[in-house]
C-alpha cells in the first residue's frame, strides 16, 4: 500500500510537471503525443487536474499505508515477546508491566508463554 501510494505520487508528480510545461508554454507534448491544436489545451486541463487528483490521492494512499504499517508493527511488536522482541515483560492482552518471569498476568489474568 505504500508502495502504491509512492507510485501514485510520483507519476501524478511526473504528469503534472509534464503538464504543467505543456500548458504553461503551449508546446507541443511529446511524451502524450498531442500536437498542438485549440482543442487540445482542454484534454490537457483535464488531464493536468487528472494528475493533481492522483498526486492527492497517492498521498493519502500513503499517509494511510504508513499509519497501517505502524498499527502492525505495534501489533507485531507486542506479538513477538519472548521471542526475541524488545517488548517483554509486557502482558500480551492489556499491555501490564511484568515482573521478569511472570507466568500470569495479575490483572487480566493472561498466561505469559516464554
Ligand atoms: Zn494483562
Amino acid at each position: 500500500m505504500i508502495i502504491a501510494g509512492m507510485v501514485m505520487i510520483v507519476i501524478g508528480l511526473f504528469g503534472w510537471a509534464c503538464m504543467h510545461f505543456a500548458v504553461g508554454y503551449r508546446i507541443t507534448d511529446l511524451t502524450l503525443g498531442l500536437s498542438y491544436i485549440s482543442g487540445t489545451f482542454k484534454k490537457l486541463t483535464y488531464l493536468y487536474i487528472f494528475f493533481i487528483i492522483l498526486l492527492i490521492a497517492g498521498i493519502i494512499v500513503y499517509a494511510v499505508g504508513v499509519y497501517k504499517k505502524k498499527t502492525r508493527d505495534q501489533l507485531s511488536r507486542i506479538a513477538n515477546m519472548g521471542q526475541g522482541g524488545r517488548q517483554k515483560n509486557i502482558c500480551p492482552s492489556c499491555g501490564l508491566n511484568l515482573m521478569e518471569g511472570a507466568k500470569e498476568c495479575p490483572r487480566c489474568h493472561t498466561v505469559i508463554n516464554e
